[in-house]
């Protein structure tokens, strides 16, 4: 079993580390089946960036390979030069803006370019030329997002730019919705409307016709219109809806679950506070456990005085603040040993602990609840 992370872990019982994560490569088989289906015939893009949010880079990589997803999408150069070096030899969309040298780099890996100006598609035609090569571009058009790309009233310029350079294949075109995952579409519809007019164009000059592209979890769930040739799903490969207001059209199911062990056991008597700023006493004694997580993990600090964790299929206060690599917590009158596992996120018997609920403790989303959980964690797959 190889995690990726440079743990040595042998199996999952005997893993070293016993704070870690498990996740389960048969949910994100079932979930990348069901958003293919629901979008068929339009291809998926899964989307990578972060570590796979927070699951494995590699790995899911390897599974979206045996999967045959159609492309894959990251957001920087060395996730694409990460991957290349782990043999996937699909295509690998790099969706953040070039710099500096990298061109090259890009050409030499094979990796796909995103284009966000005609003074960038010129550096890549030349660059290109000069090694020989043809360069794959995917032009990115700002529909309303204003990160990176040109903006839609601009778009025509851009695209006859594009067309006439020698040594690009502009594979792709393609924009980012700022608001899909809202009940309120109407901005999504802009931007769908200024994309749409985009398209038209480029319809009427390429002769290869490139693969159009906008959506990302949001629009796959609210906005099958604007599926085009490719989607890009994110954090619902992963099982998890990019918020509570989005509908839930595809069903999907977390594959993580975040475990650990009761590490320490021992009796606070009252008015014995815990944790660094003493933010937590009680005024009887209670019996608590101690946890070896933190947010040096990715368990947000943010998150004191309002996380729980499951242990023995019951849900249990995090008292004090979160340290950098311990939690205690509060089991009043019950019994934990030395060992038992303590889930952070998952589920045992009947209770379940989301990763949306992570993210409402720590007063932010799930995305980076997900991204947060670092590389110090040991990832475990399973199927
Ligand atoms: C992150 C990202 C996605 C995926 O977004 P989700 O909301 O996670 O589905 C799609 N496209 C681009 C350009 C992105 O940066």
């Amino acid at each position: 079993m190889n995690n990726y992370n440079n743990y040595p872990v042998i199996s999952i019982d005997e893993i070293i580390r016993p704070t870690h994560l498990v996740i389960d490569l048969n949910v994100l088989r079932e979930n990348f089946k069901r958003i293919k289906e629901h979008v068929y015939p339009a291809k998926v893009m899964p989307i990578l960036k972060a570590n796979a949010y927070g699951h494995g880079l590699v790995r899911i990589a390897q599974l979206m390979q045996e999967l045959k997803a159609d492309y894959i999408g990251v957001a920087v150069l060395e996730e694409g030069i990460l991957l290349r070096e782990n043999g996937i030899t699909l295509p690998i969309l790099v969706l953040g803006g070039i710099w500096g040298n990298q061109i090259p780099i890009f050409l030499k890996h094979n990796l796909t370019i995103t284009a966000s100006s005609i003074e960038k598609l010129n550096q890549v035609d030349e660059i290109a030329n000069q090694m020989n090569v043809k360069a794959k571009v995917h032009l990115k058009i700002d529909t309303g997002m204003e990160r990176i790309g040109v903006h839609y009233y601009n778009a025509k310029k851009f695209l006859d730019a594009a067309v006439n350079m020698k040594n690009i294949i502009v594979e792709g075109i393609y924009s980012h919705f700022a608001n899909s995952e809202k009940a309120d579409l109407s901005y999504t519809r802009l931007q769908l409307e200024r994309f749409q007019e985009v398209i038209n164009y480029a319809e009427k000059i390429f002769v290869e016709k490139p693969l159009y592209h906008i959506s990302n979890s949001g629009a796959i769930l609210q906005m099958p219109e604007a599926n085009f040739d490719m989607v890009r799903p994110g954090i619902m490969l992963y099982g998890v809806y990019p918020s509570s207001e989005t509908k839930k059209t595809v069903e999907v199911k977390p594959a993580l679950t975040w475990k650990s062990i009761v590490i320490y056991f021992k009796v606070i008597k009252p008015n014995h506070p815990v944790g660094y700023g003493s933010t937590w006493q009680t005024d009887h004694n209670v019996r608590a456990v101690t946890v070896p997580v933190g947010y040096g993990d990715g368990y947000m600090r943010s998150m004191s005085h309002k996380a729980e964790v499951i242990i023995r299929g019951k849900r249990y206060p995090v008292v004090g603040t979160i340290s950098m690599d311990q939690i205690v917590v509060n089991i009043e009158n019950d019994s934990a040993y030395n060992g038992d596992e303590v889930i952070l996120i998952g589920s045992n018997g009947n209770s379940k602990i989301t990763v949306e609920e992570l993210a409402e403790w720590a007063g932010t989303i799930p995305y980076e609840i997900l991204t947060n959980i670092n590389t110090r964690v040991p990832r475990v797959y399973v199927e």
